[in-house]
């Protein structure tokens, strides 16, 4: 249950942001998640409105931001889009690459009443 862990950080986060700012109820949740991940936006989003009620945040909606994955080759610094889990670049055939975007995972904003 890949997106139930996922889901269950979100909600805990978002409480913890939420006191913090002095908001009595979550409107929206804005999340940034990269394609690394593989999160599937449909299921993540079932189980959120599974657990917001659980957790009293009943109102809350959830909004996804994908991050496509980026690769830059560190011999000749082509920037290129995997479609692969192992990154051979396009360019010169190497895999000596490093990771540009794709592993975010965090909350971006935030919104409700105070
Ligand atoms: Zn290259």
């Amino acid at each position: 249950m890949h997106e139930g862990t996922i889901a269950r950080e979100i909600i805990r986060t978002a409480r913890e942001e939420a006191k913090k700012a002095g908001m009595k109820k979550i409107a929206r949740v804005k999340v940034v998640i990269g394609e690394m991940h593989a999160v599937v936006d449909e299921a993540l989003r079932f189980l959120f409105d599974i657990m917001k009620e659980e957790e009293g945040l009943g109102e809350a909606v959830l909004e996804i931001e994908k991050k496509p994955v980026e690769v830059k080759c560190k011999i000749c610094g082509e920037k290129f889009h995997p479609e692969d889990p192992v990154f051979v670049c396009p360019s010169c055939g190497s895999i000596e690459t490093q990771l540009i975007t794709g592993d975010e995972m965090y909350i971006e904003s935030l919104e409700g009443e105070k």
